[in-house]
């Protein structure tokens, strides 16, 4: 990160710690500051709480034909669809008080996972391409990783990194050419762990989950499954 980066960065940090408690997500204030969301927006998280396909983890039915079929994780999983109250949350980790988004998202993903997904996992956070992450300032699925590890004691291991050109984001609908030209730029660095649970903000078509769990596959990882904090469900 450049010293300029690092600055606004720490001032944005700075500034939320400072500032009159807040709801995390719509920023209306609260009158206790342990609360973290108000109560509009706690009301209104979509948590995914009916029946989800056991393996891409949408609500069922997932369609004539399961998104994650053919991709190289087992399963998927994601506490809340990618929508209001969990959408404004996802947004604010890319803004001042990432910390405590990330905290908060732990909590809800400690909360409600299966226990069977998590047991026995070593986590492992989607990277992002070094060249992004340092235009901007930080990665979200490593710090929601991180707060995960230290709320549940499950292992972390950062193995996966992007290399070669940072690309342009495709639109849906190209997930098949983008996951094959992610999976040509992510390596596994060291002895990947043998339970993988990858680790990500927002799972959108599985596509980048499925890149990474091909990685690991190849590294030697026998079984991976993938968490994210929300999950789009418009396809
Ligand atoms: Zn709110
Ligand atoms: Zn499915």
């Amino acid at each position: 990160m450049r010293p300029a980066e690092l600055l606004d960065r720490l001032r944005a940090e700075l500034t939320a710690a400072l500032a009159p408690p807040a709801c995390l997500a719509c920023r209306v204030p609260l009158a206790d500051a342990r609360a973290e969301l108000c109560v509009g927006c706690r009301r209104a998280l979509p948590w995914l709480a009916g029946p989800c396909c056991a393996r891409c983890g949408v609500p069922e039915p997932c369609g004539a034909r399961c998104p994650a079929a053919e991709q190289a994780f087992e399963r998927a999983w994601a506490p809340l669809a990618h929508d209001g109250p969990a959408r404004r949350l996802v947004a604010a980790l890319k803004f001042g008080g990432a910390l405590p988004v990330a905290r908060l998202m732990a909590a809800q993903i400690a909360a409600s996972a299966p226990p069977e997904l998590l047991a026995g996992a070593t986590l492992v956070p989607v990277p992002l391409h070094p060249a992004r992450r340092r235009a901007r300032g930080f990665d979200q699925a490593a710090l929601i990783a991180a707060a995960l590890a230290d709320r549940t004691g499950l292992p972390l291991a950062a193995c996966l990194r992007r290399e070669g050109e940072a690309t342009r984001q495709l639109g849906a609908g190209r997930d098949a050419r983008r996951a094959a030209a992610a999976r040509q730029r992510l390596r596994v660095r060291g002895a990947p762990p043998p339970h993988a649970l990858l680790v990500d903000d927002v799972c959108t078509t599985g596509a980048t989950f499925d890149a990474c769990a091909s990685a690991l596959r190849a590294a030697g990882t026998r079984h991976v499954a993938a968490l994210s904090y929300a999950r789009a469900l418009s396809r």
